[in-house]
């Protein structure tokens, strides 16, 4: 807690209105707000935005003090404004000048992979002897950094904070920032490697972090990353003072951080978001602010199950008055507090123990809700998760919306522009169609939107519509827009692509009929494909002709598809297409005084022809975790898996399935799975060409693949009925199938059916 003036003199502003304020939070991100009275806010200029935008809204919602780079026009006479030159760097001295006041240990984690999983299980192995605060998921950039190392309090015994940098010189700024005492180094990968000249530059670069510290620990280069992040841990506990025995029990039991906010469908309509691994005051903040920020539909309750919270350093009452405080002001609807502690606080309704609450009332009547569920390890709120999970169909599609994260990040890399703050802008057209390439059009949108891309695309505008319907308010265009739903078009906001004469005639008078006017259209050129697309040098005078004699429409961007920028084989076809798409784009221009966007690259253009980026790029395959050039892994986003129903011993000679197919060459054991050609498993992969992993042992497809069933050879495969079979995933990628049977992989992962269930992580 800090005086708004002395805040004032550190940072250097000049302020401006009442200096009696008091500041707890500090905000970047309108959409986190959570204490409105006690909340400073940053106005940060990014590629994302522009903060100074917000501050209206922030007004009417409460908070009073504001950290800007320039004064609203008609300044609130009852707000703090405080004007300084960069509000990023003035973000930075303030959490400097905090940091300087704990005499703690802190430790500073950087590298290239695995930052997030040590930070977290360093907090999983710390936590039950001190009071920890550490950096909220993976808070770890230019803003992060500072808006961590704000939450250290008195009641702080250890920090530990990640850093990551993308560039030279950003290392500097965040040391100055942790200062940490002990440094912990997680590796090099190649990852932002296109920023650095060389890998020696970027060791240097990410070693500036520890030079102030007693101890640096490095992760070992054993084959297994899992291990040695463990053995890390363990080495730095051990440097704190702790035993081997406590470690070694406490090694055990750290568990994943996949495993935290998961997202699954639950009986009644309900939605749960299981956060029941961990518990603590930041966490139960951080996942009330998932919850909030998820569009939803408006009669859902948000209802929250707590678990008392141990370790707080807070006595009973000012942990009742947090949580009280947390729950007006996240908008929590029903609260359940289990233990001791929570069910005599007062607040909702409370229970003793969670089997108490299983057997009540309030349990059986939760419907339609949003359910974050969060409890302590010891009062296992797994079971509270089992009870509510609507028992699905034994074959499940698993979805990681972190790893569409991760991918998107891949692909910013790669962005040539402006990288002077951290946060780049997101220029991309995210393909969101033939729903979300089989991942969930709407649960990856809802993450995208929050990544703030700038555009969604669908196939067709029902799509779209659905994503509307879901809270989708990105913009959304609509790959190919049929000639009877232009209605839609208009009402959901959603801008088609226009690709002809025809299709725009009509869409110009349907717009005209509607009152519509200036509607948003994206212009396609045809430079190869031969699919769809106007000629960019014989259709262009014509195309400017209709376009100028109505004013329903405007061309918002003007675009085009290569035909192999995936191979480098096609690389001079790819050029000849650039430069027909610039003649067609530059035409386009000259007949209006307003930018229109350019776009020419899809996820292998990006990263091949990266001088071709223009203004936005459009990403499909390489978001779900393949790049198209290499068929390479990125971070594995699907999972396809079911579970064995049955195994049969069978003798040699005999055959299985129809058609008696698969003749068996020796006394087989052969398990049976439920999924079938109807749920997406190709049916040429029968018959031994293709297989799927049992407990990591390849189990090939025997004979014909049935409609909803298909069987598979186990002889040589440990396992038994109700083990889980991977059909793909990451350790069968879908290039690999798809190589089997001779076709790609997007057709492998669009193939999977509706009737499959989806199961989100975060
Ligand atoms: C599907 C599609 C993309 C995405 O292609 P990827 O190879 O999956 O990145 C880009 N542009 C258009 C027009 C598309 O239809």
């Amino acid at each position: 807690m800090e005086k708004i003036s002395r805040i004032s003199d550190w940072i250097g502003a000049r302020p401006v209105g009442p200096s009696d304020g008091v500041v707890e939070h500090l905000l970047t991100d309108s959409r986190s707000l959570c204490f409105p009275e006690t909340t400073l806010f940053f106005a940060l200029r990014t590629g994302k935005g522009d903060g100074h935008r917000y501050i209206a809204d922030l007004l009417t919602r409460g908070v009073r003090m504001f950290v800007v780079e320039q004064l609203p026009q008609q300044p609130d006479p009852s707000a703090t404004y405080l004007i300084v030159d960069d509000s990023l760097q003035a973000l930075q001295r303030l959490a400097a000048h905090h940091r300087e006041q704990y005499n703690i240990p802190v430790i500073a984690i950087t590298g290239s992979n695995g930052k997030t999983t040590v930070k977290e299980w360093l907090y999983q192995m710390l936590s039950p002897d001190y009071v920890v605060t550490r950096s909220p998921r993976s808070y770890n950039s230019q803003i992060g950094v500072p808006l961590s190392v704000w939450g250290l309090s008195e009641r702080t015994q250890i920090g530990i904070f990640e850093a990551g940098i993308s560039q030279p010189g950003e290392m500097e700024s965040l040391a100055a920032i942790i200062r940490p005492t002990i440094g912990v180094f997680t590796g090099l990968g190649d990852a932002h490697q296109e920023f650095f000249s060389s890998m020696e530059e970027k060791r240097r670069e990410k070693w500036r972090l520890f030079e102030g510290c007693e101890r640096v620990f490095t992760i070992g280069a054993g084959d297994d990353p899992l291990l040695e992040g463990k053995k890390l841990c363990g080495e730095v506990c051990r440097y704190l003072g702790m035993s081997d025995d406590v470690i070694a029990e406490r090694m055990k039991h750290l568990e994943s951080v996949a495993m935290r906010l998961e997202v699954k469908q639950g009986r009644h309509d309900c939605v749960l978001i299981n956060d029941s691994y961990n518990n603590d005051l930041s966490s139960l903040d951080t996942a009330l602010d998932f919850m909030m920020r998820r569009p939803e539909r408006r009669d859902r309750q948000r209802v929250l199950i707590l678990s008392d919270i141990c370790q707080t350093g807070l006595s009973e009452q000012q942990l009742v008055r947090h949580v009280r405080a947390l729950l007006q002001s996240r908008g929590i609807d029903i609260f359940i507090g289990i233990g001791p502690v929570l069910s005599r606080s007062g607040l909702g309704y409370g229970f003793a123990d969670t089997e108490s609450f299983m057997r009540s009332e309030v349990f059986q009547r939760l419907r339609g809700a949003l359910i974050l569920i969060k409890g302590a390890r010891s009062f296992r709120f797994e079971n509270i998760t089992a009870a509510l999970e609507q028992k699905v169909h034994e074959t499940v599609l698993e979805v990681n919306l972190a790893a569409v994260v991760d991918n998107l990040n891949h692909y910013r890399s790669f962005l040539i522009r402006d990288t002077s703050r951290e946060v780049r802008a997101t220029p991309f057209v995210c393909m969101v169609k033939a729903d979300a390439y089989g991942a969930g059009a709407v649960e990856v949108s809802k993450t995208l939107q929050d990544q703030g891309v700038s555009y969604l695309a669908v196939a067709v505008a029902d799509e779209g519509a659905q994503l509307r319907a879901a809270g989708i308010t990105t913009g959304i265009m609509v790959m190919n827009p049929e000639m009877s739903s232009f209605d839609t078009l208009f009402e959901y906001n959603l801008e088609p692509e226009v690709y002809s004469f025809r299709l725009l005639d009509a869409l110009v008078r349907a717009a005209e009929k509607s009152g519509v006017t200036d509607f948003p259209i994206h212009i396609k050129l045809d430079t190869g494909m031969h699919r769809l697309g106007f000629d960019p040098e014989k259709d262009m005078p014509e195309l400017l002709r209709h376009l100028h004699r109505q004013s329903a429409l405007v061309p918002r961007s003007v675009f085009s598809h290569f035909v192999g920028s995936d191979s480098d084989d096609f690389d001079a076809f790819s050029r000849e297409q650039y430069r027909r798409f610039s003649v067609g784009a530059n035409a386009l221009q000259e007949g209006f005084s307003h930018h229109i966007l350019r776009h020419i690259c899809n996820s292998a253009g990006i990263e091949h022809f990266p001088e071709y980026q223009h203004d936005l790029c459009r990403l499909g395959l390489g978001l779900y975790g393949i790049d198209s050039r290499t068929n390479a892994m990125l971070s594995n986003v699907s999972t396809l898996k079911t579970t064995i129903l049955q195994i049969h011993d069978i003798p040699a000679n005999e055959t299985v399935g129809y058609s008696r197919k698969g003749r068996l060459q020796r006394d087989s054991r052969i398990a049976v799975l439920p999924i079938g050609y109807a749920d997406g498993l190709n049916r040429l992969l029968g018959g031994g060409r293709g297989y799927c992993l049992v407990n990591g042992h390849k189990a090939p497809y025997v004979g014909n693949i049935c409609m909803d069933v298909s069987m598979i050879d186990v002889t040589d495969v440990p396992c038994q009925e109700g083990d889980t079979a991977i059909i793909f995933g990451e350790a069968l990628s879908p290039s690999v199938l798809a190589g089997l049977i001779g076709t790609i992989p997007y057709e492998i992962l669009t193939s999977v059916s509706s009737r499959v269930k989806r199961v989100y992580f975060q």
